[in-house]
Protein backbone atom coordinates (compact mmCIF):
# COMPACT_ATOMS: atom_id res chain seq x y z
CA UNK A 1 0.00 0.00 0.00
CA UNK A 2 1.15 3.32 -0.63
CA UNK A 3 0.05 6.48 1.30
CA UNK A 4 0.93 10.31 0.85
CA UNK A 5 4.23 11.00 -1.06
CA UNK A 6 3.40 7.86 -3.11
CA UNK A 7 5.76 5.63 -0.02
CA UNK A 8 5.08 2.54 1.21
CA UNK A 9 2.78 2.14 4.42
CA UNK A 10 0.14 -0.08 6.04
CA UNK A 11 -3.79 0.19 6.03
CA UNK A 12 -5.41 1.98 8.33
CA UNK A 13 -3.50 3.61 11.23
CA UNK A 14 -3.88 7.25 12.38
CA UNK A 15 -1.53 10.50 12.03
CA UNK A 16 -1.67 12.52 15.44
CA UNK A 17 0.32 15.37 15.74
CA UNK A 18 4.12 14.75 15.46
CA UNK A 19 5.33 17.55 18.14
CA UNK A 20 8.94 16.60 17.27
CA UNK A 21 9.78 20.30 16.31
CA UNK A 22 10.92 20.90 19.62
CA UNK A 23 13.55 18.12 19.82
CA UNK A 24 14.33 16.75 16.77
CA UNK A 25 17.42 19.09 15.58
CA UNK A 26 18.92 19.34 19.06
CA UNK A 27 22.01 17.54 18.98
CA UNK A 28 22.62 14.80 21.53
CA UNK A 29 24.15 16.09 24.74
CA UNK A 30 25.29 14.45 27.66
CA UNK A 31 23.14 14.16 30.97
CA UNK A 32 25.96 15.29 33.60
CA UNK A 33 26.22 12.04 36.25
CA UNK A 34 24.53 12.60 39.62
CA UNK A 35 25.23 11.31 42.97
CA UNK A 36 22.91 8.35 43.02
CA UNK A 37 21.93 5.45 41.09
CA UNK A 38 18.71 2.98 40.85
CA UNK A 39 19.35 -0.14 38.72
CA UNK A 40 15.63 -1.97 38.96
CA UNK A 41 17.19 -5.76 37.87
CA UNK A 42 14.25 -6.67 36.03
CA UNK A 43 13.21 -3.58 33.60
CA UNK A 44 13.10 -6.08 30.63
CA UNK A 45 10.79 -9.01 29.71
CA UNK A 46 11.49 -12.08 31.25
CA UNK A 47 13.09 -13.32 34.67
CA UNK A 48 14.44 -10.25 36.85
CA UNK A 49 18.30 -10.71 36.85
CA UNK A 50 19.89 -12.08 40.37
CA UNK A 51 22.07 -9.54 42.19
CA UNK A 52 26.36 -10.56 42.21
CA UNK A 53 27.10 -7.93 44.17
CA UNK A 54 26.69 -6.91 47.96
CA UNK A 55 26.28 -3.43 50.35
CA UNK A 56 30.02 -1.46 50.45
CA UNK A 57 31.18 -2.98 46.78
CA UNK A 58 33.20 -1.00 44.73
CA UNK A 59 32.30 -1.05 41.31
CA UNK A 60 33.71 0.66 37.76
CA UNK A 61 31.24 1.97 34.99
CA UNK A 62 30.73 -1.33 33.34
CA UNK A 63 31.02 -3.81 35.87
CA UNK A 64 28.70 -6.01 35.99
CA UNK A 65 25.94 -6.35 39.27
CA UNK A 66 23.66 -8.80 38.10
CA UNK A 67 23.16 -12.50 36.31
CA UNK A 68 20.55 -13.01 33.70
CA UNK A 69 18.10 -15.04 35.83
CA UNK A 70 17.17 -17.36 32.94
CA UNK A 71 17.62 -17.67 29.26
CA UNK A 72 15.30 -14.72 28.71
CA UNK A 73 17.09 -12.30 30.82
CA UNK A 74 19.44 -9.91 30.80
CA UNK A 75 22.85 -9.34 32.53
CA UNK A 76 22.93 -5.70 34.62
CA UNK A 77 25.56 -3.45 34.71
CA UNK A 78 26.75 -0.61 37.21
CA UNK A 79 26.52 3.22 35.35
CA UNK A 80 29.07 4.66 37.23
CA UNK A 81 32.26 4.42 39.22
CA UNK A 82 31.12 4.30 42.28
CA UNK A 83 29.67 1.87 45.88
CA UNK A 84 26.81 -0.23 46.19
CA UNK A 85 24.91 1.41 48.47
CA UNK A 86 21.93 -0.84 49.18
CA UNK A 87 20.19 -4.02 47.52
CA UNK A 88 16.30 -4.01 47.84
CA UNK A 89 12.43 -3.32 46.92
CA UNK A 90 12.53 0.60 45.48
CA UNK A 91 9.08 1.99 43.72
CA UNK A 92 9.59 2.08 39.72
CA UNK A 93 7.88 4.97 37.19
CA UNK A 94 4.94 2.70 37.77
CA UNK A 95 4.72 3.16 40.87
CA UNK A 96 4.99 -1.13 41.57
CA UNK A 97 8.08 -1.87 43.89
CA UNK A 98 10.97 -3.98 42.62
CA UNK A 99 14.11 -5.45 43.55
CA UNK A 100 16.55 -2.56 42.85
CA UNK A 101 20.31 -1.77 43.61
CA UNK A 102 21.36 1.33 44.76
CA UNK A 103 24.94 3.01 43.59
CA UNK A 104 26.34 6.06 45.13
CA UNK A 105 29.02 7.23 42.48
CA UNK A 106 32.04 8.32 43.45
CA UNK A 107 32.58 11.99 43.56
CA UNK A 108 36.43 12.03 42.71
CA UNK A 109 36.04 9.55 39.79
CA UNK A 110 35.85 11.11 36.27
CA UNK A 111 33.13 8.46 35.37
CA UNK A 112 35.68 7.69 32.24
CA UNK A 113 34.49 4.38 30.39
CA UNK A 114 37.19 2.19 30.46
CA UNK A 115 37.21 0.95 26.99
CA UNK A 116 38.18 -2.56 25.89
CA UNK A 117 39.61 -3.74 22.79
CA UNK A 118 37.03 -4.70 19.63
CA UNK A 119 35.13 -8.19 19.59
CA UNK A 120 36.57 -10.72 17.07
CA UNK A 121 33.08 -11.24 16.12
CA UNK A 122 33.60 -13.23 12.63
CA UNK A 123 35.12 -15.98 14.75
CA UNK A 124 32.14 -16.65 17.55
CA UNK A 125 29.58 -19.25 16.34
CA UNK A 126 26.09 -17.60 16.56
CA UNK A 127 25.78 -19.46 19.83
CA UNK A 128 28.33 -17.29 21.42
CA UNK A 129 27.30 -14.34 19.71
CA UNK A 130 23.86 -15.00 21.25
CA UNK A 131 25.51 -15.55 24.88
CA UNK A 132 27.97 -11.76 24.76
CA UNK A 133 24.43 -10.56 23.65
CA UNK A 134 22.82 -11.14 26.58
CA UNK A 135 25.94 -10.48 28.82
CA UNK A 136 25.73 -6.93 27.46
CA UNK A 137 22.29 -6.27 28.83
CA UNK A 138 20.66 -5.27 25.96
CA UNK A 139 17.07 -4.61 25.09
CA UNK A 140 14.95 -3.62 22.35
CA UNK A 141 15.23 0.28 22.82
CA UNK A 142 12.49 0.87 20.90
CA UNK A 143 10.51 0.36 24.45
CA UNK A 144 9.38 -2.84 25.19
CA UNK A 145 12.10 -3.41 26.56
CA UNK A 146 12.44 -7.29 25.26
CA UNK A 147 15.64 -9.52 25.53
CA UNK A 148 17.82 -8.94 21.93
CA UNK A 149 19.77 -12.16 22.29
CA UNK A 150 16.19 -13.95 22.30
CA UNK A 151 15.42 -12.32 18.90
CA UNK A 152 19.16 -13.80 17.92
CA UNK A 153 18.99 -17.35 18.95
CA UNK A 154 17.48 -18.42 15.49
CA UNK A 155 16.09 -21.87 15.31
CA UNK A 156 17.84 -24.06 12.46
CA UNK A 157 14.45 -24.31 10.88
CA UNK A 158 13.84 -20.96 10.95
CA UNK A 159 15.60 -19.38 8.80
CA UNK A 160 16.57 -15.28 7.95
CA UNK A 161 15.01 -14.16 5.20
CA UNK A 162 14.98 -10.46 6.07
CA UNK A 163 16.66 -8.68 9.26
CA UNK A 164 14.17 -5.51 9.42
CA UNK A 165 15.71 -2.53 11.27
CA UNK A 166 12.89 0.32 12.84
CA UNK A 167 13.94 3.43 12.50
CA UNK A 168 9.79 5.19 12.77
CA UNK A 169 9.92 6.33 15.62
CA UNK A 170 6.05 6.89 14.96
CA UNK A 171 5.13 7.81 18.70
CA UNK A 172 4.84 12.47 18.75
CA UNK A 173 7.32 13.90 20.34
CA UNK A 174 10.26 11.30 20.64
CA UNK A 175 13.11 12.46 18.61
CA UNK A 176 15.95 9.80 20.29
CA UNK A 177 16.33 7.31 17.44
CA UNK A 178 16.26 10.07 15.14
CA UNK A 179 19.27 11.63 16.58
CA UNK A 180 21.12 8.29 16.87
CA UNK A 181 20.41 7.72 13.07
CA UNK A 182 21.39 11.22 11.80
CA UNK A 183 24.48 11.37 14.55
CA UNK A 184 25.48 8.00 14.66
CA UNK A 185 24.51 6.54 11.83
CA UNK A 186 28.17 4.61 10.85
CA UNK A 187 27.29 2.84 14.16
CA UNK A 188 23.70 1.65 13.69
CA UNK A 189 24.84 0.46 9.91
CA UNK A 190 27.93 -1.16 11.70
CA UNK A 191 25.82 -2.70 14.36
CA UNK A 192 23.35 -3.82 11.69
CA UNK A 193 25.94 -5.63 9.85
CA UNK A 194 27.34 -7.55 12.53
CA UNK A 195 23.79 -8.71 13.68
CA UNK A 196 22.31 -9.51 10.02
CA UNK A 197 25.84 -11.78 9.47
CA UNK A 198 25.44 -13.40 12.96
CA UNK A 199 21.36 -14.45 12.18
CA UNK A 200 22.08 -15.29 8.58
CA UNK A 201 20.04 -12.75 7.42
CA UNK A 202 19.74 -13.02 3.70
CA UNK A 203 18.89 -9.63 3.38
CA UNK A 204 18.69 -6.35 5.32
CA UNK A 205 16.40 -2.91 5.44
CA UNK A 206 16.08 0.27 7.16
CA UNK A 207 12.83 1.59 7.37
CA UNK A 208 12.68 5.14 8.09
CA UNK A 209 9.56 7.28 8.20
CA UNK A 210 9.59 10.54 5.98
CA UNK A 211 9.68 13.06 8.78
CA UNK A 212 13.07 11.96 8.94
CA UNK A 213 14.72 12.76 5.56
CA UNK A 214 18.20 13.98 6.75
CA UNK A 215 18.30 10.28 8.67
CA UNK A 216 17.44 8.49 5.58
CA UNK A 217 20.06 10.51 4.06
CA UNK A 218 22.88 10.26 6.79
CA UNK A 219 22.23 6.35 6.73
CA UNK A 220 21.58 5.82 2.89
CA UNK A 221 25.45 7.64 3.09
CA UNK A 222 26.48 5.03 5.87
CA UNK A 223 25.76 1.79 3.95
CA UNK A 224 26.66 2.98 0.83
CA UNK A 225 28.27 0.04 -1.35
CA UNK A 226 26.94 -2.41 1.41
CA UNK A 227 23.73 -4.41 1.27
CA UNK A 228 21.79 -2.64 3.46
CA UNK A 229 18.73 -1.30 1.55
CA UNK A 230 17.15 2.03 3.65
CA UNK A 231 13.50 2.89 2.37
CA UNK A 232 11.72 5.94 3.64
CA UNK A 233 8.10 5.75 4.50
CA UNK A 234 4.66 7.15 4.65
CA UNK A 235 4.55 8.76 8.44
CA UNK A 236 1.66 7.44 10.21
CA UNK A 237 0.63 5.50 13.36
CA UNK A 238 1.59 2.65 14.69
CA UNK A 239 3.91 2.05 12.15
CA UNK A 240 6.77 1.14 14.59
CA UNK A 241 4.88 -1.81 15.46
CA UNK A 242 6.74 -4.84 14.17
CA UNK A 243 3.97 -6.37 12.34
CA UNK A 244 2.27 -2.89 10.80
CA UNK A 245 6.61 -2.35 9.44
CA UNK A 246 6.49 -5.70 7.64
CA UNK A 247 3.18 -4.55 5.94
CA UNK A 248 4.10 -2.00 5.45
CA UNK A 249 7.42 -2.67 3.92
CA UNK A 250 6.89 -6.09 2.30
CA UNK A 251 2.99 -6.49 2.19
CA UNK A 252 3.46 -9.44 4.26
CA UNK A 253 0.98 -10.12 7.45
CA UNK A 254 2.17 -12.02 10.47
CA UNK A 255 -0.23 -14.29 11.51
CA UNK A 256 -2.61 -13.28 15.05
CA UNK A 257 -0.65 -15.06 17.39
CA UNK A 258 2.48 -15.58 15.55
CA UNK A 259 5.91 -13.88 15.33
CA UNK A 260 8.06 -12.49 12.45
CA UNK A 261 10.49 -15.15 12.78
CA UNK A 262 7.27 -17.64 11.84
CA UNK A 263 7.53 -15.84 8.16
CA UNK A 264 11.11 -15.47 8.13
CA UNK A 265 11.89 -11.78 9.67
CA UNK A 266 13.53 -10.59 12.18
CA UNK A 267 12.55 -6.43 13.85
CA UNK A 268 15.02 -4.49 16.00
CA UNK A 269 15.04 -1.21 16.84
CA UNK A 270 17.97 1.06 15.09
CA UNK A 271 19.63 2.86 18.55
CA UNK A 272 19.62 -0.84 19.75
CA UNK A 273 22.59 -0.84 16.74
CA UNK A 274 23.84 1.64 17.74
CA UNK A 275 24.67 0.12 21.27
CA UNK A 276 25.60 -3.31 19.75
CA UNK A 277 28.05 -1.71 17.54
CA UNK A 278 29.53 -0.29 21.04
CA UNK A 279 29.24 -3.14 22.75
CA UNK A 280 31.53 -5.05 19.98
CA UNK A 281 33.78 -2.68 18.75
CA UNK A 282 34.49 -1.67 22.77
CA UNK A 283 33.27 -2.97 24.97
CA UNK A 284 30.49 -0.52 26.29
CA UNK A 285 27.73 -2.43 27.82
CA UNK A 286 23.95 -1.01 27.95
CA UNK A 287 25.02 1.05 30.87
CA UNK A 288 22.95 4.73 28.95
CA UNK A 289 20.80 5.44 26.15
CA UNK A 290 19.37 8.26 24.29
CA UNK A 291 16.09 9.83 26.11
CA UNK A 292 14.08 12.44 24.39
CA UNK A 293 13.02 15.09 27.21
CA UNK A 294 9.99 17.42 25.75
CA UNK A 295 6.58 18.65 25.84
CA UNK A 296 4.91 21.54 26.77
CA UNK A 297 5.52 21.52 30.28
CA UNK A 298 9.42 20.91 29.68
CA UNK A 299 11.34 24.31 30.36
CA UNK A 300 14.54 23.16 27.72
CA UNK A 301 13.32 19.99 25.91
CA UNK A 302 17.06 17.98 25.13
CA UNK A 303 18.17 14.71 23.46
CA UNK A 304 19.79 13.37 26.27
CA UNK A 305 22.36 10.53 26.67
CA UNK A 306 21.49 9.02 30.25
CA UNK A 307 23.27 6.41 32.45
CA UNK A 308 20.28 4.15 33.16
CA UNK A 309 19.42 4.23 36.99
CA UNK A 310 19.54 8.19 36.82
CA UNK A 311 16.53 9.92 39.01
CA UNK A 312 13.83 11.50 36.41
CA UNK A 313 13.94 14.10 38.62
CA UNK A 314 17.46 15.04 37.93
CA UNK A 315 16.63 14.90 34.26
CA UNK A 316 13.87 17.42 34.77
CA UNK A 317 16.06 19.53 36.69
CA UNK A 318 18.79 19.35 34.40
CA UNK A 319 16.29 20.54 31.56
CA UNK A 320 15.38 23.60 33.63
CA UNK A 321 12.51 22.48 35.58
CA UNK A 322 8.90 21.48 35.09
CA UNK A 323 6.61 24.26 34.33
CA UNK A 324 3.78 25.57 37.83
CA UNK A 325 1.10 23.97 35.54
CA UNK A 326 2.41 20.90 34.69
CA UNK A 327 -0.02 17.96 35.20
CA UNK A 328 1.10 14.80 33.83
CA UNK A 329 4.77 13.48 33.52
CA UNK A 330 5.05 10.55 30.62
CA UNK A 331 7.66 7.74 29.99
CA UNK A 332 7.30 6.53 26.71
CA UNK A 333 5.45 8.23 24.00
CA UNK A 334 2.03 9.77 24.36
CA UNK A 335 0.14 7.35 22.66
CA UNK A 336 1.15 4.03 24.93
CA UNK A 337 3.71 5.89 27.39
CA UNK A 338 3.05 5.25 30.91
CA UNK A 339 2.16 7.82 33.15
CA UNK A 340 5.49 8.15 35.93
CA UNK A 341 3.97 7.91 39.74
CA UNK A 342 7.20 8.89 41.19
CA UNK A 343 9.51 11.36 39.50
CA UNK A 344 12.44 9.68 42.18
CA UNK A 345 11.86 6.50 40.44
CA UNK A 346 14.98 5.68 37.27
CA UNK A 347 15.76 6.16 34.45
CA UNK A 348 14.98 2.57 32.81
CA UNK A 349 16.73 0.88 29.29
CA UNK A 350 12.85 1.26 27.93
CA UNK A 351 13.13 4.73 28.76
CA UNK A 352 12.47 6.83 25.40
CA UNK A 353 11.70 9.91 26.19
CA UNK A 354 10.66 11.78 29.43
CA UNK A 355 7.40 13.75 28.41
CA UNK A 356 5.59 16.67 30.47
CA UNK A 357 2.03 17.83 29.70
CA UNK A 358 -0.06 20.79 31.30
CA UNK A 359 -3.56 20.46 31.62
CA UNK A 360 -4.20 21.87 27.87
CA UNK A 361 -3.07 18.15 26.78
CA UNK A 362 -4.03 15.77 29.62
CA UNK A 363 -8.10 17.28 30.09
CA UNK A 364 -9.91 13.66 28.89
CA UNK A 365 -12.38 15.72 26.71
CA UNK A 366 -16.27 14.66 27.67
CA UNK A 367 -17.68 12.02 26.63
CA UNK A 368 -20.23 11.42 23.96
CA UNK A 369 -22.44 8.07 23.07
CA UNK A 370 -21.33 6.46 20.01
CA UNK A 371 -22.31 7.28 16.51
CA UNK A 372 -21.45 4.54 14.86
CA UNK A 373 -19.27 6.76 13.18
CA UNK A 374 -16.46 3.30 12.38
CA UNK A 375 -14.08 6.06 12.48
CA UNK A 376 -12.12 3.93 15.21
CA UNK A 377 -12.61 0.38 12.80
CA UNK A 378 -10.71 2.68 10.39
CA UNK A 379 -8.23 3.47 12.73
CA UNK A 380 -7.34 -0.14 13.41
CA UNK A 381 -4.71 -1.44 11.54
CA UNK A 382 -5.42 -5.02 13.16
CA UNK A 383 -8.86 -4.98 12.01
CA UNK A 384 -10.29 -4.79 15.01
CA UNK A 385 -13.69 -3.79 16.06
CA UNK A 386 -13.11 -1.33 18.82
CA UNK A 387 -16.21 0.09 19.05
CA UNK A 388 -17.65 -3.74 19.83
CA UNK A 389 -14.75 -4.06 22.41
CA UNK A 390 -15.93 -1.35 24.03
CA UNK A 391 -19.11 -1.77 24.37
CA UNK A 392 -18.66 -5.41 25.51
CA UNK A 393 -15.80 -4.39 28.00
CA UNK A 394 -18.90 -1.58 29.62
CA UNK A 395 -21.24 -4.57 30.08
CA UNK A 396 -18.51 -6.86 31.22
CA UNK A 397 -19.03 -9.60 28.64
CA UNK A 398 -15.23 -10.38 28.29
CA UNK A 399 -15.79 -13.83 27.50
CA UNK A 400 -17.51 -12.47 24.35
CA UNK A 401 -14.77 -10.09 23.75
CA UNK A 402 -12.19 -13.12 22.73
CA UNK A 403 -14.59 -13.50 19.69
CA UNK A 404 -13.93 -10.51 18.60
CA UNK A 405 -9.96 -11.32 19.24
CA UNK A 406 -9.78 -8.80 21.73
CA UNK A 407 -6.38 -10.30 23.12
CA UNK A 408 -5.07 -9.40 19.84
CA UNK A 409 -5.01 -5.95 19.98
CA UNK A 410 -1.62 -3.85 20.87
CA UNK A 411 -2.83 -1.22 22.49
CA UNK A 412 -1.92 1.24 20.66
CA UNK A 413 -4.74 3.66 21.29
CA UNK A 414 -5.28 4.61 17.50
CA UNK A 415 -8.86 4.29 18.14
CA UNK A 416 -9.37 6.27 21.31
CA UNK A 417 -7.38 8.75 19.29
CA UNK A 418 -9.57 8.81 16.29
CA UNK A 419 -13.33 8.53 18.02
CA UNK A 420 -14.84 11.79 17.98
CA UNK A 421 -17.01 10.81 21.30
CA UNK A 422 -13.94 10.58 22.87
CA UNK A 423 -14.85 7.08 24.16
CA UNK A 424 -11.69 5.91 26.22
CA UNK A 425 -11.69 2.83 23.75
CA UNK A 426 -8.22 1.90 24.50
CA UNK A 427 -8.86 1.59 28.40
CA UNK A 428 -11.96 -0.73 28.09
CA UNK A 429 -10.05 -2.84 25.84
CA UNK A 430 -7.68 -3.20 27.97
CA UNK A 431 -9.75 -3.84 31.05
CA UNK A 432 -11.32 -6.98 28.86
CA UNK A 433 -8.24 -8.34 28.25
CA UNK A 434 -6.78 -8.06 31.97
CA UNK A 435 -10.47 -9.92 32.95
CA UNK A 436 -9.93 -12.70 30.02
CA UNK A 437 -5.97 -13.16 31.49
CA UNK A 438 -7.53 -13.59 35.41
CA UNK A 439 -10.29 -15.79 34.03
CA UNK A 440 -7.83 -18.14 31.72
CA UNK A 441 -5.10 -18.09 35.24
CA UNK A 442 -7.93 -19.27 36.98
CA UNK A 443 -8.85 -21.73 35.04
CA UNK A 444 -5.60 -23.42 34.96
CA UNK A 445 -5.32 -22.95 38.49
CA UNK A 446 -8.77 -25.01 38.91
S1 LIG B 1 -5.81 -0.12 20.55
FE1 LIG B 1 -6.30 -2.16 19.77
S2 LIG B 1 -8.34 -1.98 18.91
FE2 LIG B 1 -7.55 0.10 19.17
S3 LIG B 1 -6.63 0.58 17.18
FE3 LIG B 1 -4.96 -0.26 18.45
S4 LIG B 1 -4.96 -2.45 17.99
FE4 LIG B 1 -6.91 -1.64 17.23
S1 LIG C 1 -15.18 6.05 16.56
FE1 LIG C 1 -16.27 6.26 18.49
S2 LIG C 1 -18.26 7.06 17.90
FE2 LIG C 1 -17.31 6.27 16.02
S3 LIG C 1 -18.03 4.13 15.89
FE3 LIG C 1 -16.08 4.08 16.99
S4 LIG C 1 -16.70 4.16 19.15
FE4 LIG C 1 -18.46 4.86 17.98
Amino acid sequence: MKGALDLPTFPNGVHPGENKERTERLPLERMPFVSRYSIPVGQHIGAPAKPVVEKGQHLRRGDVIAEPGGFVSIAYHSPVTGTVEEIGQRRGPNGQFALTIDITADPYSAQRFVAGSAMDVDSMTQQEFVARVQQSGMVGLGGAAFPSHVKYAVPEDKPVEHFVLNGCECEPYLTCDHRVMVEHADAVVRGTAIVAEKIGAKATHIGVEANKMDAVDALRSAAAGGAIGVQALTVKYPQGAEKMLIKAMFGLEVPAGKLPLDIGMIVNNTGTMASIADYFDRGLPLIERVVTVSGPAIRRPANLITPIGTPIRAVLEHCGGLHEDTREVVMGGPMMGVTIADIDAPVLKGTSGILAFTENETAWPKEYTCIRCARCLEACSLFLNPSRLGKLSRAARHGEALDYHVMDCMECGACSYACPSAIPLVHLIRISKQANREQAARGKGA
